[in-house]
């Protein structure tokens, strides 16, 4: 699959029937400017606390936290959960805007229902969408707390889908990440479209 930029997307959008569009938000709506090499470090004593230090060493931080919670389950998934909360808290430095998405967004809210599904926190997301007076353009947003797993598990799509009623077949999710957001929607059997908004 090869990623495509946002004039492409909004084109897209306005050829096709989808009524209701789910938005991923880091590297879609927004880049997030966080300084995730706290992350690094934080990860470093997870695994140390855990005894899992040659795992992370051999098999890399995807793998790694993908083990953590398949392995350990709720307590574990906590503390990989605690990781990116304090990450995003105490290291956003800001964000850049993908300028012609957000204008669409906020031309079109009436036209479409939007929504928002992001694994970022919820303080990194009422602080960017408020800042970008963005509140009023989404029916609904969830972030990673608000299901039981983040991307690419499909809960977060399938919420939105049971709660609005919506159909299926008029739903579209768009994001950056082939692994997460797509794969969700995959997963959920709704359509998607990959995104680079840097090109
Ligand atoms: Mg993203």
């Amino acid at each position: 699959m090869f990623k495509r930029d946002t004039a492409e997307l909004i084109e897209f959008i306005e050829s096709s029937d989808y009524t209701d569009i789910i938005f991923d938000f880091d590297e879609t709506i927004v880049q997030l400017l966080i300084d995730w090499s706290y992350l690094k470090i934080d990860r470093e004593q997870l695994a140390k606390k855990y005894e899992e230090e040659e795992y992370l060493k051999e098999n890399g931080w995807y793998a790694f936290d993908k083990m953590l919670v398949e392995k350990y389950s709720e307590e574990w998934k906590k503390d990989l959960d605690k990781m990116f909360i304090t990450a995003e808290e105490n290291h956003f430095l800001g964000l850049n805007e993908n300028t012609d998405l957000i204008h669409f967004i906020k031309e079109n809210a009436k036209k479409y229902n939007f929504y928002v599904l992001s694994n970022n926190t919820q303080n990194t997301l009422y602080k960017a969408i408020s800042e970008l007076e963005m509140t009023k353009c989404f029916h609904i947003v969830l972030w990673r707390d608000n299901v039981s797993a983040p991307k690419p598990n499909p809960e977060g799509i399938e919420t939105i889908i049971k709660s609005q009623k919506l159909k299926k077949e008029n739903t579209l999710m768009i994001g950056d990440s082939e692994t997460s957001d797509i794969a969700a929607a995959q997963r959920a059997e709704i359509d998607s479209f990959l995104i680079d908004m840097h090109l």
